[in-house]
Formats: structure tokens, C-alpha cells, sequence
């Protein structure tokens, strides 16, 4: 019968530990290996199988971020910051943030170099909430972002005696509000947005729709007048911030 002593030969623990991520971000930083990236996610934002505090993780990614390959970039940029949101959620510190401040600056320097360079609307969006957490000011960038590129925000009215689902529709299926299933069904009651005037924004909105319009990406400032603009309840007909409801529903 074997026994499993200090003497047992092969890896010992703690080797077997960097080995996997070392070998993962290995694979991602070579290219073109979806199945790298979505073992990263799941094991480092996910599970929590693989500690984003590894001391190869965010070097290895901010040497793909500054890297040439466009795609490989993009996708160090996405996680890294997805990474450091979580970790100044989970542990209320941000400690690993603070740790890696010179990887954090040189990624999110990265992020805004790319962020002038991409063309594709999605893949922009995706450098927008990079640079927002890797900023790490706000926590809901990832709720945000997600609205333009899916085109729908899955809001609550905010009204406590109404509480409605409110779906904020942006995008190629137009602008409006309903508290229906508007996918399932012709004929649910829809109601306009309000857009912010673009001159009248301030703060985030103001800033990140200056982005687009100086990136090029006219439609993306556009959808942001509606995400920072305000959409009225079908239901009880109280209007509200969109905004205001993302970050609401965030926690
Ligand atoms: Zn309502």
C-alpha cells in the first residue's frame, strides 16, 4: 500500500499551483485560443480556482495587453480589469490594486491606446468598461457596458409600490421602455426614452460620450445619451435616471 509522505516523489504542491497558470496564460498569450481565455475566466473570475493575486497573473496580462496582437490584447484588458473590480469587491480593500499599481497604470494606459485604434463597436465597448475598472472609481461598468452591447438594460422602476421589470430598449430595435416581454410578443405597450442632450451631460456620461464621438464611434455616443438619460415606467409612469437604475440593481 503507498502512502503519501514528504517524500513521495513528483511536484510538490505548491509547484502543481503555478504550473496551471502559468501554462493557461501561456496559451492565451500565444493567440487565437478561445478555450485559454474561457479557462481563465472560469478559474480566475468564476471559481476562484486560480487566485488573481498570483504573482504571474497581471504581469502576463499586461505583457499581452501592450503586445501587438489586437484581439489577444483586448482580451487581457477585459479580464485584468474584470479581475480587479472583483478582487476590491470581495475582500473591500484594494489592496491587489494598490499592490500592482504599476501593471494597473501600464494596463490601463494600454486600454486607451487600443481604445483609439479598434473599429468595431463591440470590441470598443469593451475597452470603455476595461478603462473604467482598471480606473476602478465605479463597480457597475461591467452593468453599464453590458446594456450597449446587448442593446437592453433589464432595470426595476424604482418606485417601491410599482417595482416593475423595466426593459430599457437601445439599439437597432429602437429606443424605448416596456415592462413586457417584448421579444415574445407583437403589440406590448413601448414607450420613447428620454436622451440627456449630449450638452447637457456631466460627469461619466459627459466624459465617456466625449470618448466616442473622439474614437469615431458616433453610435455609441448616441446609445450613451440614452443610458444616461431617463426612461418612464409603463406601469406607473414615473420616469427615472436608467443610469441611476443600473446602479441601483448592481447593489
Ligand atoms: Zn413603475
Amino acid at each position: 500500500m503507498s502512502q503519501v509522505t514528504n517524500n513521495s516523489p513528483g511536484p510538490r504542491a505548491d509547484e502543481a499551483g503555478s504550473g496551471r497558470p502559468a501554462a493557461l496564460l501561456e496559451r492565451a498569450a500565444a493567440g487565437r485560443d478561445g478555450q485559454a481565455w474561457s479557462d481563465l475566466w472560469t478559474e480566475l473570475y468564476h471559481n476562484g480556482t486560480l487566485e488573481a493575486s498570483h504573482p504571474l497573473v497581471l504581469p502576463a496580462l499586461t505583457d499581452m495587453a501592450e503586445g501587438d496582437d489586437a484581439d489577444t490584447a483586448a482580451s487581457a484588458l477585459h479580464l485584468a480589469g474584470a479581475l480587479l473590480v472583483q478582487a476590491d469587491q470581495r475582500y473591500e480593500t484594494r489592496e491587489l490594486r494598490d499592490r500592482r499599481a504599476p501593471e494597473v497604470a501600464r494596463l490601463l494606459a494600454a486600454a486607451h491606446r487600443w481604445r483609439q485604434a479598434t473599429g468595431d463597436r463591440n470590441g470598443y465597448c469593451y475597452l470603455l468598461e476595461a478603462v473604467l475598472n482598471l480606473e476602478g472609481d465605479i463597480h457597475w461598468g461591467e452593468e453599464l457596458i453590458w446594456g450597449l452591447i446587448s442593446e437592453e438594460y433589464e432595470l426595476e422602476c424604482p418606485d417601491e409600490d410599482c417595482s416593475a421589470v423595466l426593459w430599457v430598449v437601445i439599439g437597432e430595435r429602437g429606443f424605448f421602455s416596456t415592462s413586457e416581454d417584448y421579444a415574445l410578443s407583437d403589440g406590448v405597450e413601448t414607450l420613447p426614452l428620454h436622451p440627456a442632450a449630449p450638452g447637457a451631460l456631466d460627469g461619466l456620461g459627459r466624459r465617456l460620450h466625449g470618448l466616442a464621438l473622439a474614437d469615431g464611434h458616433e453610435d455609441v455616443a448616441h446609445a450613451l445619451t440614452h443610458a444616461f438619460g431617463e426612461a418612464t415606467c409603463p406601469q406607473c409612469e414615473r420616469r427615472c435616471s436608467v443610469v441611476g437604475q443600473v446602479i441601483a440593481r448592481s447593489g
